[in-house]
C-alpha cells in the first residue's frame, strides 16, 4: 500500500488537520479562495512527471504530445477570457510572472514607477530587499493622506521627473479600481512600458465586474489562486509584439520546466472562470465585500475606534483601520483568529504603529464566496467581526461569537467529499 497515509502518516496527518481548519474556520484572507476539486485533480496529476521545456510544438523534450495539448488549452482559454492578444501560462507564481515581464522589459538599472508597499503595492514592484529593488532603480507613488487613493497627480509628477522605463499599476491591498487610462496616458507622456499586476483581482475582471486592464497595458500579469480561484501559479498576459520577448524572459530567461500539472489546473480554471456559475459567484464576492465595508461603518462601530479606509470597497476586500482604535492589527488579527476567523493584518497608508504590529486588518470574501456565502451570510460575519472589535469583548462573548462562526461554517460545507 502506497498511500500517503500509510507511506507517509506524519505529512498526511498535517494535510489532513489543514482540511479541517478550512472546513471549520472561515476563511477572510482576501488573497486565498478555494481550488475546486477538479482543479486540485488536474493539479495532482501524472503531469507532475514530465519535463517540457520550451513551448507547444517546440519542446527540448520527446513525449510532449499530451502536455502540448493541455498547455494550448491553457493559452487559448486565458487569451479568450481576457480577451489578450498574447499568453504566457508557466510563471510558477505571481512573483515569478512579474519578474519575467520586468525582466523581458527592463535591464538592470532602469527605472520602474510602483506602488509603495506600505500604502498597498506588492513586494515585486519594488520593494527594497526584493528582485525588483535590488535590480531597478525605483521610485514610489503614494495614496493620497486625506482620501487614501493613488495619487494619479504624484504618479504624473514623479514619472515627469524620473523618466521610469516600466510604470508598474496594481495592488496587493487597496479597496478601490484604478484608472488604467490614466496610467495608460501617463506612461505614453514618457514613453514608459505600462504593466499591470491583477493578481488580486482577475476574477473581476473576468467576469466584467472590473474595467480590464488589458486594453490599455502592455503587459498584464496575476496570479491564478486568488479571485480566479485555480491553482497557485502565474501568468503573463501581453500585446502580440511582445509575446516572443516575454516567452523567451519565462524560459529560458527565468524557469526551467513548466509545472504541467499546475498547468493543467490553469486550464481547468480558465474553462471554470468562463461559466455563469463563476460570475455569480464574484457577483457574491463583491456583495460580501459592499456589506461588510457597510456594516463596518456603523454608528457603533466607529465608536469604538473601527472604520474602513476610503468609507467602503469596490473589489473584494476590506481594509479596517484601527488607528482610533485601542486595539492594533496584531491584536485584532488574533481576537478574530481566536474566534474561528482568519484574517490578516495590515499597515494602513501613513501607519502609525510599527509594521509587524500595523493599525489595520484586510478583510476578503473572496474564499467564503465560494464556499456560498450570501448577502445574509455575509452580513452575519460582518457583525461578528463587529462585535470581536468591540471594547466590551471578552471570553463570554467570544465563546457566542465561535458558536455564530461555527454555525456558518455548518450551514455551508466545504469539500464535502474529501
Ligand atoms: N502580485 C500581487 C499584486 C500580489 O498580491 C501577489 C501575492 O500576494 C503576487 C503578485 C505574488 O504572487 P505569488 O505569491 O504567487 O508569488
Amino acid at each position: 500500500d502506497e498511500s500517503l497515509a500509510s507511506f507517509d502518516p506524519d505529512v498526511h496527518a498535517a494535510i489532513t488537520a489543514e482540511l479541517a481548519r478550512q472546513q471549520g474556520t472561515l476563511e477572510l484572507i482576501a488573497s486565498e479562495n478555494f481550488a475546486p476539486v477538479a482543479v486540485m485533480e488536474a493539479q495532482g496529476s501524472v503531469l507532475t512527471n514530465k519535463y517540457a521545456e520550451g513551448y507547444p510544438g517546440r519542446r527540448y523534450y520527446g513525449g510532449c504530445e499530451h502536455v502540448d495539448v493541455v498547455e494550448q488549452l491553457a493559452i487559448d482559454r486565458v487569451k479568450e477570457l481576457f480577451g489578450a492578444e498574447a499568453a504566457n501560462v508557466q510563471p510558477h507564481s505571481g512573483a515569478q510572472a512579474n519578474a519575467a515581464a520586468m525582466f523581458a522589459l527592463l535591464d538592470p538599472g532602469d527605472t520602474i514607477l510602483g506602488l509603495d508597499l506600505a500604502h498597498g503595492g506588492h513586494l515585486t514592484h519594488g520593494m527594497r530587499l526584493n528582485f525588483s529593488g535590488k535590480l531597478y532603480d525605483v521610485v514610489a507613488y503614494h495614496v493620497d493622506e486625506t482620501d487614501f487613493r493613488v495619487d494619479m497627480a504624484e504618479v504624473e509628477r514623479l514619472a515627469l521627473e524620473h523618466e521610469p522605463k516600466l510604470i508598474v499599476a496594481g495592488w496587493s491591498a487597496y479597496p478601490r479600481q484604478l484608472d488604467f487610462a490614466e496610467f495608460r496616458r501617463i506612461a505614453d507622456m514618457v514613453g514608459a512600458y505600462l504593466m499591470v499586476d491583477m493578481a488580486h483581482f482577475a476574477g473581476l475582471v473576468a467576469t466584467g465586474l472590473h474595467p480590464s486592464p488589458v486594453p490599455h497595458a502592455d503587459v498584464v500579469t496575476t496570479t491564478t489562486h486568488k479571485t480566479l480561484g485555480g491553482p497557485r501559479g502565474g501568468v503573463i498576459l501581453s500585446k502580440a509584439g511582445l509575446a516572443k520577448k516575454i516567452n523567451s524572459a519565462v524560459f529560458p530567461g527565468q524557469q526551467g520546466g513548466p509545472l504541467e500539472h499546475v498547468v493543467a489546473a490553469k486550464a481547468v480554471a480558465f474553462k471554470m472562470a468562463a461559466s455563469p456559475d463563476f460570475k455569480e459567484r464574484q457577483e457574491r464576492t463583491l456583495e460580501g465585500a459592499r456589506i461588510i465595508a457597510e456594516r463596518l461603518t456603523r454608528p457603533d462601530v466607529v465608536e469604538a475606534g473601527v472604520s474602513v479606509l476610503t468609507g467602503g470597497t469596490e473589489v473584494h476586500l476590506v481594509l479596517v483601520d484601527l488607528r482610533d482604535s485601542a486595539l492594533d492589527g496584531q491584536q485584532a488579527e488574533d481576537r478574530l483568529h481566536g474566534i474561528g476567523l482568519t484574517v490578516n493584518r495590515n499597515a494602513v497608508p501613513f501607519d502609525p504603529r510599527p509594521p509587524m504590529v500595523t493599525s489595520g486588518l484586510r478583510i476578503g470574501t473572496p474564499a467564503l464566496a465560494t464556499r456560498g456565502f450570501g448577502a445574509d451570510a455575509f452580513a452575519e460575519v460582518a457583525d461578528v467581526i463587529a462585535e470581536a472589535l468591540k471594547p466590551t469583548y471578552d471570553e463570554g462573548a467570544a465563546a457566542k461569537l465561535r458558536e455564530r462562526v461555527a454555525a456558518l461554517a455548518a450551514a455551508h460545507p466545504l469539500y464535502p467529499g474529501l
